[in-house]
Order: structure tokens, then C-alpha cells, then sequence
């Protein structure tokens, strides 16, 4: 058999979209009535379809549209000559590009990982492959998640914004409700874990001071007890000294302490002291970080996210790499809705450990656009797609209102401080505040 050249780009559509969220309070400040992301399709010239969905941000939907030109005629099963292509067009990122906040800005990775993830929803739409395939083939049938328990005002967003739809009822209903002590994260960790059968519990730090938020690792422990292993992410805003402190008093209960500090040293002398395993998405967050962070042993777990390591099959070279260093690797989570939440459960059955559920925002979005409506949790987990690609089909009816949604809420990046400013005049980030 002669060698055929594969499917060739014939269109790429990018559309912004923004998606209801809850007033979530993180180290950033507060997250605004909606939720931006942006949705890719790619379309073949034998008019196949792939599809994926990065956080959105103004920048890079606009660097998406200059590399239209670029990637239009390429091959979608050339994956390395588009990445080639694109390196040329915007570089590689630098370290620098990360920024102080907790999430993630740079430019090739999320480009790239759009592209990549809709190319390779092609290459099993035409292989007849999940694209868990296409990364080696499933370890595991089913991906656990954990449960991702935040501090929060009453309100449900959107056009709600803080108030209350007083129609929700079970998980639409708790969603909804104040979080701002130990009592009211203990009542949403037993909601969401009711409605999701979650069975690891991760609090979103960095919020309140670390004794109250200490206090709440505390109660859920009581709550829940032994079976449930508990993180916290206090986003880097703690000293060294905070966090063998806390960290210390809360080794009996962690299964991991996320980023308690900022930068790879810092995380190095912490977890020198602490027994608690220490994971980031934060210092150690690209591979060019990786030589240091092994040099000087900054954290045991890397929770990756395909979206800002620069796409599914980067993500699988840097399991590897956990691997040969010894350390494990999960999944860190931005507000997201189904393309991704079916990317990262490909991706999580294709690792070759599980050692920890991964993080999603998912219980915290109300809309959707695949068809079929929102992807069900059992038992905590997601079933991996067996259907061709990703699995999961674009929904027009539903990107055409997100659109709108994302053309009257006039948002065009994510904003934390200026969305907490709102309610708290003159509140400011701190990269280290305890
Ligand atoms: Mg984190």
C-alpha cells in the first residue's frame, strides 16, 4: 500500500463563547458572572469535523485567527509540521509569559492545543478511533474526578448574577448557596458529593487566612473521615513558615498540599519538611521548568492540563517524563464545559498511572454545547467515549446563544481583581498575602 497524505484543512472556525459561573472566590479575587472560553472547529476538505475548546482570552482567539492562513491546506495527521508552523509564527512561550496568576496566559500552548485536539477528533473520526487510541490505548475504562470544593458568595451567575433562581432544586439548588466558613464548604462537599459521587475532596484555597481555611480541611476530615482524601490550594499565597505550620498540622488528613508557596524554591524547602506530597500548577508549568524542578526536588506531583502544556500528546511526553523522575502526574481544571471535559477523559485513560482523581470545574458550569446535554459523573467518574475521535458532537443551537452570551456580557479576559474590586473597593492581588 502507497502512502496517502491525510485530510487537509479546508476551514477553521473560532468562536468565543461565555459560560454562566458561580461568584467562586480564588487567591485572584472573584470570578465574574460568566466564564469565557472559545470553541475550535476544523473542517476538512472532505468536510469532517473536529472540534476543541481553550479558555478564552481576547489575545489568543486573535492569534487563533492569524494562524488561519497558516494552517489552512495542512494535513491534520501532520501534527509536528503544524506545530513547527505555529512555533515559527508566535515562538515559544517563555517562563515569563506564566504571569503571577493562577491561571495560565501563554500563547503557543493554547493555540496549539486547540488546533491539536480538534486534529486529532479528525484523525479518529477517519481512523474509526477514540482518540484515547490514537495516545496509545485506554489503561482504564473509567476517569475518576475529585470533587472541587470553593469559597463563595450566594449566587448562581450569569444574568442572575448574585441572586437566586428560586425554581433550582438538589446540586442546581446548592450551587447557589454562600460558602464562607468551615460549616457551609462542609454542606456543598456533601451536595456536590451526593450529585457526582465524588470521592476526593479538593478545597480551592488562598481565600480566607490560613487558620479558618485550616479549619475547614479539619471539618471536612470530620465529616468525611478516612476514605475521602483531602487537598488545598492555597494558590502560592502562603509564606514558607505558613506552610510547614499548616502544613504540618494538616499532614494527618492531605493526600497532597497544592502550591502552598510561589516558585520552585520555595516549594523545594517546603516539602523538605512536610511529609504531605506537594503538587503545582504553578511552579513547575512548562518543560522548560522541569530540569530545576528535578535539580532541586520542588514538588512529588505535576497536575498538568493539556490546554497549557500544549495539548494531549505533550501531556503524554510529560508523563514520561514524571515517570523517569519519580514524580505523578494529574490534572489541574479551569471553568470548561464538555469538549474539554471529553479531551482530558481521553487523556486520563490513556496515563499510565492514576494515583490521584483529577481536578474539574465541571459540577460549577450549568450550560453545554454538545449535543446530548452535560457528560454524567458515576461514582465520581467519567466513562471514557468510545465513539470515534472525542466523542461528543457540537450542539450549534447552544455555541449560537454562548456567543451571544459572550457578546452582551462585553467581557474579553478573565479579570478576578477588577470582578472582587466590585464588592470589595479597593481590594488588591498579593502574589504572597499570609
Ligand atoms: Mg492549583
Amino acid at each position: 500500500m502507497s502512502y496517502q497524505a491525510g485530510p487537509c484543512i479546508k476551514e477553521i472556525h473560532i468562536t468565543p463563547i461565555a459560560i454562566v459561573d458561580p461568584p467562586l472566590l480564588n487567591a485572584a479575587g472573584l470570578h465574574a458572572p460568566y466564564a469565557l472560553r472559545t470553541v475550535l472547529e476544523i473542517v476538512t476538505e472532505d468536510n469532517i469535523s473536529g472540534i476543541s475548546e481553550i479558555p478564552g482570552t481576547k489575545d489568543i482567539d486573535a492569534a487563533l485567527e492569524e494562524s488561519k492562513k497558516l494552517l489552512i491546506g495542512q494535513d491534520v495527521f501532520q501534527l509536528n509540521q503544524i506545530r513547527h508552523i505555529l512555533e515559527q509564527a508566535f515562538g515559544t512561550d517563555s517562563v515569563a509569559d506564566r504571569g503571577l496568576a493562577p491561571w495560565d496566559q501563554r500563547k503557543l500552548v493554547h493555540i496549539f492545543s486547540a488546533v491539536e485536539v480538534a486534529c486529532m477528533d479528525i484523525m479518529g473520526k477517519v481512523t474509526g478511533k477514540p482518540i484515547v487510541d490514537l495516545l496509545g490505548g485506554k489503561r482504564r475504562d473509567r476517569v475518576p474526578f475529585s470533587a472541587y470544593l470553593f469559597y463563595k458568595y450566594e449566587g448562581a451567575g450569569g444574568e442572575l448574577g448574585f441572586g437566586l433562581n428560586p425554581d433550582a432544586t438538589g446540586w442546581d439548588a446548592a450551587r447557589q448557596k454562600s460558602a464562607l466558613n468551615p460549616e457551609e464548604i462542609v454542606a456543598q462537599a456533601k451536595a456536590m458529593c451526593k450529585e457526582f459521587g465524588f470521592q476526593s475532596i479538593k478545597l480551592k484555597g488562598g481565600v480566607f487566612e490560613p487558620r479558618q481555611e485550616v479549619d475547614a480541611i479539619i471539618a471536612l476530615h470530620q465529616a468525611f473521615g478516612e476514605k475521602y482524601p483531602l487537598r488545598i490550594d492555597p494558590n502560592a499565597l502562603w509564606t514558607v513558615e505558613t506552610s510547614i505550620k499548616y502544613g504540618k498540622e494538616m499532614e494527618p488528613y492531605l493526600e497532597y498540599l497544592e502550591d502552598p508557596v510561589r516558585g520552585q524554591e520555595n516549594m523545594a524547602t517546603v516539602r523538605k519538611a512536610l511529609k504531605t506530597p506537594l503538587a503545582t500548577n504553578m511552579c513547575t508549568t512548562s518543560f522548560a521548568e522541569i530540569p530545576n524542578s528535578i535539580a532541586i526536588g520542588a514538588e512529588d506531583i505535576i497536575l498538568s492540563d493539556h490546554h497549557f502544556w500544549g495539548g494531549l500528546r505533550a501531556s503524554m511526553t510529560l508523563t514520561g517524563i514524571c515517570e523517569t523522575f519519580g514524580r505523578d502526574l494529574s490534572m489541574h481544571s479551569n471553568s470548561h464545559l464538555g469538549i474539554s471535559l471529553a479531551a482530558m477523559v481521553h487523556l486520563g485513560a490513556a496515563l499510565p498511572k492514576m494515583t490521584y482523581a483529577l481536578d474539574t470545574h465541571y459540577p460549577w458550569q450549568s450550560d453545554e454545547i454538545i449535543k446530548g446535554g452535560r457528560l454524567k459523573f458515576e461514582e465520581g467518574s467519567v466513562e471514557v467515549p468510545s465513539e470515534p475521535g472525542l466523542g461528543v458532537e457540537l450542539d450549534r443551537v447552544a455555541l449560537a446563544a454562548l456567543h451571544q452570551n459572550y457578546i452582551a456580557c462585553g467581557l474579553t479576559k478573565r479579570n478576578d481583581e477588577i470582578e472582587m474590586q466590585k464588592v470589595n473597593p479597593g481590594w488588591t492581588f498579593k502574589a504572597v498575602r499570609w
